[in-house]
């Protein structure tokens, strides 16, 4: 039983990743046209007529703008909380295969067992999941965290991090690009905001911080395409390069995909 992780994309402009199991192939966040997805999948080898699931942590475009193309596949399941499900429902004409899930509960799919915890991020009722495989005596336990779009870390939060062997989190922007930006001032604050997007340093001090994690392995995702540049994020984790760390980083650059993860 092996666990396979990709992150297709991830950025302000889109995110999505794929992960397969033994028993099932998913979506985490399906923030790219169906299209644009099936392209991506088809560029691993999948193809989105295999996917099983899409669990879905907000209805912001950047995380469900393929949900609506997706949907053709009837046998697809979507999975979401109630307050996501309605807003994502709003923009839709075909009906969605949903299952509805409760914030904070565990979800049992197939071979994995999903928890879904809040984020404080300026949406309906935006989550992260930990998604665990395995953990009996003869299959050791593999886990993922998908952990973007949140304005600070709650203590819970960290507490799921760091259990995880694959973490993704965002490192959203860079604090001296956000103000010199051309954006508005009230989108300034709200992007900096409590309820809003993890700049680099404050990511890079959750990492720095947290003692004895379980990670093999780290993707920073999320990077704000105007606020944001891969040399600003290298130099907020300066810290983990050069062997400094006993996990590797890795940092997704805006329409790129990362590298695939097998446990
Ligand atoms: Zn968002
Ligand atoms: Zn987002």
């Amino acid at each position: 039983m092996s666990l396979r992780f990709q992150i297709l994309g991830s950025s302000s402009s889109g995110n999505c990743a794929f992960l397969q199991t033994g028993d099932c192939r998913i979506l985490i966040d399906a923030g790219f046209s169906a299209r644009r997805i099936g392209e991506l999948l088809e560029d691993i080898g999948e193809h989105p007529e295999n996917l099983d699931a899409v669990f879905v942590t907000h209805e912001h475009s950047d995380h469900v703008a393929g949900i609506r193309g997706l949907s053709r596949q009837p046998n697809l399941e979507v999975f979401a909380n109630a307050p996501t499900a309605q807003a994502v429902r709003r923009g839709l004409k075909r009906e969605v295969n949903w299952r509805v899930f409760e914030t904070g509960t565990t979800i049992r799919f197939r071979d994995l067992e999903i928890e879904s915890f809040s984020v404080p991020h300026d949406a309906y009722d935006p989550v992260g999941f930990l998604f665990r495989q395995g953990g009996d005596l003869f299959h050791p336990e593999k886990s993922v965290a998908w952990i973007t779009d949140l304005g600070h870390v709650p203590q819970l939060v960290r507490e799921k991090a760091r259990g995880a062997h694959i973490l993704v989190l965002e490192s959203n922007h860079c604090p001296r690009l956000l103000q010199r930006s051309e954006r508005p001032w009230s989108l300034k604050q709200r992007i900096a905001s409590r309820h809003g997007h993890l700049s680099n340093e404050a990511a890079s001090d959750w990492l720095r911080e947290t003692e004895n994690p379980a990670w093999r392995q780290v993707f920073l995702g999320h990077l704000s395409n105007e606020c944001n540049s891969v040399a600003a994020v290298e130099e907020a984790f300066a810290f983990a390069r050069g062997g400094g760390v006993p996990w590797d980083l890795d940092i997704i650059e805006s329409g790129r995909g990362g590298r695939c993860c097998e446990l």
